[in-house]
């Protein structure tokens, strides 16, 4: 298996349909999207784009699926589909590592390491559904049991973006359907591939029809099925802005939201830190997934007494980054997503600039003919900057972090918590009680010691302020896919 096998198998396949109860729609020749390479622009695929009509298809599958099996299906009986899921996708691996690089530009090594862990989320909540549980409650009633039942919600909708399509489908999927839900999934409409695959993964897995459904689409798609009166949980990883749309969409229907959004995270360097370690963690947010992560530090705020070292090692190291074609194994960082996302990041640098801040590039992609096709980006860093900057507060996404002084303990943490995200926060100190001080004073869903962020399965995952609402990941994604019934009988 390569990239020219995929390639060439994704442009004959034609339109691909929805997968709707367990199979692939013929897709309706008038709603069509087609989705590019960001390396070099070439069309990949084409795919239906839904309507409210397919919408409607979908929710009414999902929501068959839930009253009529689903949900009465025993943990046991769950857990058999659940692992069957899981095989279906360890045998996709590697193929999935190549579609993921085609699809979002990311380096195949990266892709590589991501899909390794894809089954072991399945797995995961198959495992710890077993400590989905009510409780017994003491009540002040004589001959009165009372006792809690946890129970699903119902249809859940899924809107997932294009920087780590399979990842947060699944952290989505895994615990809704453990917990005896049905899904929706719309994944981005620049980033479909890898749904395709999972949905051919779910029918291989013999999943009963309706549990895992699929619409692509974009334009309208995700507000029809966010706003569909059936779905009574909408799940989405995105931008704020959107975010805030789909909140007020469900306050209409009183849903439940989970909502994952934008960071604008800091990475504190204290004068006492591991230097080369505070770099590399530094340098690792700039170009992974070339700094389209929601929870990447992208404020780097260092102690005076060590900020021209910090700068300069920096600099130092983004300047060695290999950047390239994505499906070449050597390659450090690919493109950015798309034209768009190119300009948004570029639209950036010239507000830094005219808001005072040092712009500096450390490499010159636009000096390298072979990437003038695809959507490339230097690694930068806004140095001068101050924490008012458009470039200190919004989310850029893109291999651009912001440098900002401080000094001392007290003003790093008012820098750091001034910003209306909240995802997370990095701290570097040798000093364990600084580490404590600092890590429960900052306003952050997730705040990492001298380590740089990393959202696993088995913690919750979340933000604080503007980056969201609820918590996926770990048994809270689990408990925020139920709802829970307080059951009183009287024996007397
Ligand atoms: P968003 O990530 O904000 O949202 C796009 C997705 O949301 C599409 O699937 C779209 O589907 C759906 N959508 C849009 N409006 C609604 C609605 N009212 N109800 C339900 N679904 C809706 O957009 P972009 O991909 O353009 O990204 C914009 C910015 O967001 C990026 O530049 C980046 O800064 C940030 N971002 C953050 C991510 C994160 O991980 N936190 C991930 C990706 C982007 P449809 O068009 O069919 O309705």
């Amino acid at each position: 298996m390569d990239r020219f096998s995929i390639e060439r198998e994704l442009q004959q396949g034609g339109v691909y349909g929805h997968f709707i109860d367990n199979r692939f729609d013929a897709p309706a020749a008038e709603h069509v999207i087609a989705t590019h390479n960001p390396a070099n622009a070439h069309a990949l695929a084409q795919f239906a784009a839904a309507t409210h009509v397919e919408v409607d298809v979908a929710v009414a599958s999902a929501r068959r699926a839930f009253e009529s099996s689903w949900a009465k299906l025993t943990v046991r009986e769950r857990q058999v589909h659940l692992r069957r899921l899981t095989d279906a996708l360890e045998r996709r691996t590697e193929r999935l590592a190549w579609l993921e690089t085609l699809d979002v530009g990311k380096p195949i090594r990266a892709s590589r390491d991501t899909m390794r862990d894809m089954p072991y989320t399945i797995d995961y909540y198959a495992g710890v559904l077993l400590a989905l549980t009510g409780e017994t409650l003491e009540v002040g009633e004589r001959d009165v049991l009372n006792f809690t039942l946890r129970e699903p919600l119902g249809v859940c909708a899924l809107i997932v973006p294009w920087n780590y399509p399979l990842t947060l489908a699944l952290l989505k999927i895994a615990p809704a359907i453990a917990a005896g839900n049905t899904v929706v999934l719309k994944p981005s409409e620049v980033t479909p591939l890898s749904a395709l695959e999972l949905a051919r993964a779910a029918a291989d897995a013999g999943m009963p029809p309706g549990v895992i459904n699929v619409v692509f689409g974009g334009g309208d798609t995700g507000a029809a099925l966010a706003a569909h009166p059936d779905v009574a949980k909408i799940s989405f990883t995105g931008g704020t802005e959107t975010g805030k749309r789909i909140y007020a969409s469900a306050a209409a229907g009183l849903k439940r939201v989970t909502l994952e959004l934008g960071g604008k995270s800091p990475l504190i360097v204290c004068d006492d830190a591991d230097l080369e370690r505070a770099v590399e963690v530094a340098m690792t947010d700039c170009i992974r997934n070339a700094g389209q992560v929601c929870a990447a530090c992208t404020r780097l705020l260092v102690d005076e007494s060590i900020a021209d070292d910090f700068v300069h090692a920096l600099g130092r190291e983004l300047a060695k980054v290999r950047i390239g074609d994505p499906c070449d194994q050597h390659t450090d960082m690919g493109p950015v997503i798309s034209a768009a996302q190119l300009e948004r990041i570029r639209r950036y640098e010239r507000v830094g600039q005219d808001e005072g801040a040092e712009y500096a590039a450390y490499q010159d992609v636009s000096a390298r003919a072979e990437l003038h096709d695809g959507f490339y980006h230097s690694p930068a860093l806004f140095l001068q900057a101050n924490n008012g900057m458009r470039v200190a507060r919004e989310e850029i996404f893109g291999p651009v972090q912001t440098v900002l002084r401080f000094r001392g303990e007290e003003e790093a943490l008012r820098l750091a918590n001034d910003s209306p995200y909240g995802l997370a926060a990095c701290v570097f100190t040798s000093d364990a009680s600084r580490a404590v001080r600092m890590a429960k004073r900052l306003q952050a869903g997730t705040v990492c010691v001298n380590y740089g962020v990393k959202a696993v399965v088995e913690a919750p995952f979340g933000g604080y302020k503007q980056s969201g609402i609820g918590k996926e990941r770990g048994m809270q994604a689990l408990l925020e896919d139920t709802q829970l019934k307080s059951v009183r009988l009287y024996h007397g």
